[in-house]
């Protein structure tokens, strides 16, 4: 099987030197292994992502050296597959219609606390006929509910972490997840699913902080029957002082780097690649 990796950012700002340490991570994995590295933009939350940082990003990692195989794959054109994978699981009784707010989660008394912070309480959870139509009438989200989707799937649930081995599944750390928020067909989490499923990735490379999330995309991965890739969750790029790199570092931006003068060889070695792409 041809090993198939991709990069996948969210176009809310310019490309930071973390973004090109991730995407020389897929890239070099797929190009060292003779595969594909594909580039999909993650921009389901209009309003957080700008066509601007697009254009942007495809112009950055040209720049950096990476080329990547077919057509780049833009969420926002797809949300009617999104909204089908939600209608299955509405369909099969596993996502249910939630209209708390932030607030009223986090006043919840006795909220289930989980490793990330409160769970959500499950106030909306087990509708009778009449709550559900009228939550359905008002401004709703719709979240999964992972005990029930839990005990449809054959259990346990692991994956392929690169350096670890097999690794087993806790889907419920994040109590009952939102599948796809007020007023947007869809999360991250389903999308992200969904279309590595559907691009045939064969190896999910990208930041640890996205470790926790895999518990989660590998239950819907057997909701759905879709295939398990394997998964390689790096280290997070830091300064020299240690700090992780974030989106307000503008400085480090790799515009800002180019305009600044520095080559693409030298952005990569910054970027904790000193290898030259051939
Ligand atoms: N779009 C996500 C981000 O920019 C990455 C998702 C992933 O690699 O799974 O953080």
């Amino acid at each position: 099987m041809t090993l198939c990796t991709r990069f996948a950012p969210s176009p809310t700002g310019l490309l930071h030197l973390g973004h090109a340490h991730a995407a020389l991570h897929a890239w070099t994995a797929a190009r060292a292994a003779g595969g594909r590295f594909l580039l999909r933009i993650e921009d389901i939350d209009t309003q957080r992502c700008r066509p601007a940082f697009t254009v942007a990003i495809l112009r950055d990692l040209a720049w950096l050296g990476l080329d990547w195989d077919g057509e780049v794959r833009v969420q926002s054109e797809h949300l009617a597959e999104y909204q089908a994978v939600l209608d299955r699981l509405i369909d099969r009784g596993l996502a249910y219609p939630c209209t708390c707010t932030r607030a009223d989660i986090a006043q919840a008394a006795g909220a289930p606390q989980g490793g990330e912070g409160p769970l959500y309480p499950g106030t909306c959870r087990n509708p009778t006929t009449a709550e559900r139509a009228a939550r359905l009438a008002l401004p709703h989200a719709w979240r999964l509910d992972v005990a029930r989707a839990m005990a449809g799937v054959p259990g346990p649930l692991c994956f392929n972490e690169a350096g670890r081995g097999r690794l087993r599944c806790d889907p419920a750390r994040f109590g009952d997840v939102v599948l796809a928020r007020k007023g947007l067909g869809a999360s991250y989490h389903l999308c992200v699913t969904h279309d590595d499923a559907l691009q045939g990735v064969t190896l999910v490379t990208r930041a640890e902080d996205l470790l926790p999330a895999t518990d989660l995309h590998r239950l819907l991965q057997a909701l759905m029957g879709w295939p398990v890739p394997d998964y390689a969750h790096h280290g997070l790029l830091a300064d020299a002082t240690g700090r992780r790199l974030a989106k307000r570092d503008g400085a480090l931006s790799l515009a800002a780097l180019r305009e600044a003068g520095h080559s693409p060889a030298e952005v990569r070695a910054m970027a904790g690649w000193p290898e030259t792409p051939t």
